[in-house]
């Protein structure tokens, strides 16, 4: 064992609570033995960092393509500690003002391409993990619109039969949007003048959906080490030595960076900062008539039902 030390400003609170001060806190670096090394570590085919969503996909997609690579997963959480444990489990693939927002800046081609990875994508998980493991209901996508946004509910509307003509090349599905407005009263919406539906949406329980997806890694035998915060990465001739906080250095002959917004750490020049969004959920709610997902003001702001509860979102960047 090594140890190394970092300093921990002292409590102020001596006295009040009996609690003697510690200035110095030690950090066990885990050194590997001859055994942890010869059987746990070795040297790996690929490393992946970060067992989010993406982690755990590419592992999958390595080792299914390859059965005999070696692939190994470095979290840092004891369970996935990011977007993929913490979302609100929408399984969508745009509302139409956020469709709409997006065309103003990008062409309709990529728009568009953007629009058939995510329900392709949406389409191969549900293969993969089967929709009692996601928990997935296809309770079907809203966007509200209250007053004050008629011109824009009306400017989506003007759009439908545009963007139902794209999504069914896309998707298979015939009117996917549709004026839903004579429905809001059923959903108990107050302040809602208007509605689009979007049939080809669903929801799925976030939890449900990592755990399944963790458990068809291992099963394929990808092999995930949590608790492993790792500081940097080094390549030397033709393989890499992946450096930590708490661990000795792990090598490999490859190397796939999944962190998410954390990628800059590795990967400097890219233009990626993490952003902090967060989801609400509340206590069970008595004859909750609220049942989908819901998009407003260009999906900056989404809720849903999860069972009886809602869960309210907001942000997108
Ligand atoms: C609040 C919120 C709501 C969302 N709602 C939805 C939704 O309804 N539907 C939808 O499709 N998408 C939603 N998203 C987006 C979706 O969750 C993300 O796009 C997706 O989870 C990203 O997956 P990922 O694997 O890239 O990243 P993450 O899940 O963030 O995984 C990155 C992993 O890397 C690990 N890691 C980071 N740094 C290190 C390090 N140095 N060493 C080791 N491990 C490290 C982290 O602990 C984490 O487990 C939402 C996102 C948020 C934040």
């Amino acid at each position: 064992m090594k140890n190394s030390t970092i300093s921990i400003p002292s409590p102020s609170l001596k006295g009040v609570l009996n609690i003697e001060p510690i200035t110095e806190k030690p950090i066990t670096i885990m050194n590997w033995s001859y055994w942890e090394k010869t059987t746990f570590i070795g040297k790996p085919d690929v490393v992946i960092i970060g067992s989010g969503i993406v982690g755990l996909s590419t592992a999958i997609e390595l080792k299914t393509a390859q059965p005999s690579l070696r692939v190994m997963i470095l979290e840092r959480g004891v369970l996935p500690y990011g977007a993929s444990t913490r979302n609100a489990g929408f399984a969508c693939y745009g509302s139409m003002s956020e469709l709409m927002e997006d065309l103003e800046k990008h062409p309709h081609k990529d728009v568009f391409a953007l629009v058939e990875r995510r329900w392709k994508g949406l389409v191969r998980l549900r293969k993969r993990l089967g929709d009692n493991n996601l928990k997935y209901e296809p309770f079907g996508g809203y966007e509200v619109f209250t007053a004050e946004d008629k011109n824009l509910f009306e400017s989506c509307l003007s759009n439908v039969d545009d963007f139902n003509k794209t999504l069914e090349s896309i998707t298979g599905l015939q009117n996917v949007y549709q004026n839903a407005t004579d429905k809001i009263s059923s959903f108990g919406l107050g302040n809602v003048q208007h509605m689009i539906e979007n049939s080809g949406e669903g929801q799925i329980d976030t939890g449900s959906m990592m755990q399944s997806l963790i458990a068809f890694a291992k099963n394929l035998n990808i092999e995930i080490l949590n608790g492993i915060q790792v500081s940097s990465i080094k390549t030397e001739n033709n393989s890499v030595k992946i450096l930590s906080d708490n661990c000795d250095t792990i090598e490999a002959h490859r190397v796939i960076i999944t962190t998410n917004g954390f990628a800059k750490q590795f990967l400097p020049s890219y233009e990626v900062e993490p952003a902090r969004a967060q989801v609400l959920v509340t206590e069970a709610i008595t004859g909750l008539q609220l049942k989908g997902s819901f998009h407003y003001d260009h999906g900056y702001y989404y809720f849903r039902n999860i069972g009886n509860r809602i869960l309210f979102g907001g942000a997108r960047i």
